[in-house]
């Protein structure tokens, strides 16, 4: 079997037009323009590359984008205080502080500090809460870009056996959640997980977020199941350089697989395709404003 490619490099770009298409409808019949803030503390060389590729995009869709860069030694105090002026500033529907953050910063108390209807990450202790429980709220980018893909692909989740490899906070338990929304039945791996390979071979649905570089085998798969490879991992070449591979081994993977997202060019763009979703979806709420069909779990 050659699985298909699930192409999310494709798929963000219509979210990215459904999500323009939507803005512009804002600004004409209610002059709305959703606005992005995105605060930067120090200079991780990754997380500068992140904030500009989501600055482009956001002006890109016809957002405000607002960066905000703050000095490594940003105080605690400091970093709330800006926090809270967004929180209060109408021209704002989200706000997303990038992580990591330096070690002198409580992330737990900054993020849990962000209007819950402005968190477009999805991380605040509220949102959890209300994702938990099945009720409206702020959903994470990652593992919302993956739902996307897999309803896509599927129509239907409803009976489907799904195993999430990891159990973080901002991939796996979500992911999880997400899963058990649209009545699959779910299991979390993790390091402790006994028999793994398993596990996995009872799949409808494997979504791999482990940060092992190729750790899922295409023996592992079950054939005809759909594979969500969240991993991205830098590795050396043998001829020299690197190059990026996901959590599963793809080569193997897809000779068994249903469906098979690749890395790069799958879950990664639908990442931040849907922290421009979420964006225009708080800003809807925000404005009482019916929100978006398919930008939302
Ligand atoms: P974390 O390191 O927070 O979590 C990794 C999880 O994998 C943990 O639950 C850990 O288990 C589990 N794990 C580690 N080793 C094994 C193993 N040998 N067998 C089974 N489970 C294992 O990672 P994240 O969730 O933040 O990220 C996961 C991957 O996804 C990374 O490669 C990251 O770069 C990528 N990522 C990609 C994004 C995208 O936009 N495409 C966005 C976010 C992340 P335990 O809890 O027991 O330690």
């Amino acid at each position: 079997m050659s699985a298909t490619i699930i192409d999310g490099k494709a798929f963000a770009a219509t979210v990215r037009g459904k999500v323009s298409d939507h803005v512009a409808a804002l600004k004409e019949q209610h002059g709305i323009t959703p606005g992005l803030a995105v605060v930067l503390v120090g200079e991780d060389p990754a997380s500068q590359v992140y904030v500009r590729s989501k600055g482009k995009l956001t002006v890109e869709v016809g957002m405000n984008s607002y960066e905000h860069k703050l000095d490594a030694d940003t105080s605690e105090a400091d970093l709330l205080a800006l926090i809270d002026r967004l929180n209060t500033d109408p021209a704002v529907h989200g706000i997303l502080v990038q992580l990591p953050l330096p070690g002198h910063l409580n992330s737990d108390l900054v993020i849990n500090s962000i209007d819950p209807s402005k968190d477009v990450d999805g991380f605040h202790i509220s949102n959890v809460g209300l994702l938990g429980t099945g009720q409206k709220s702020m959903v994470p980018c990652t593992p919302l870009g993956c739902l996307m893909m897999l309803r896509d692909h599927h129509g239907s989740l409803s009976g489907l056996d799904a195993v999430v490899l990891g159990r973080s906070n901002i991939v796996g338990k979500p992911m999880a959640q997400l899963l058990l929304g649209d009545s699959c039945t779910v299991t979390i791996a993790h390091s402790r997980t006994k028999d793994l390979p398993d596990v996995v071979r009872r799949a409808d649905i494997v979504v791999a977020a482990v940060g092992r570089p190729q750790m899922v085998p295409g023996d592992w798969i079950k054939p005809g199941a759909t594979v969500i490879d969240v991993g991205i991992n830098r590795i050396e070449k043998p001829e020299g350089g690197t190059r990026l591979v996901g959590d599963v081994d793809y080569a193997g993977a897809a000779e068994v697989a249903g469906a098979i997202t690749p890395v790069p060019g799958g879950v990664g763009p639908m990442t931040i395709a849907c922290l421009l979703a979420n964006t225009l979806t708080a800003c809807c709420r925000a404005n009482g404003l019916p929100e978006p069909d398919g930008l939302t779990a």
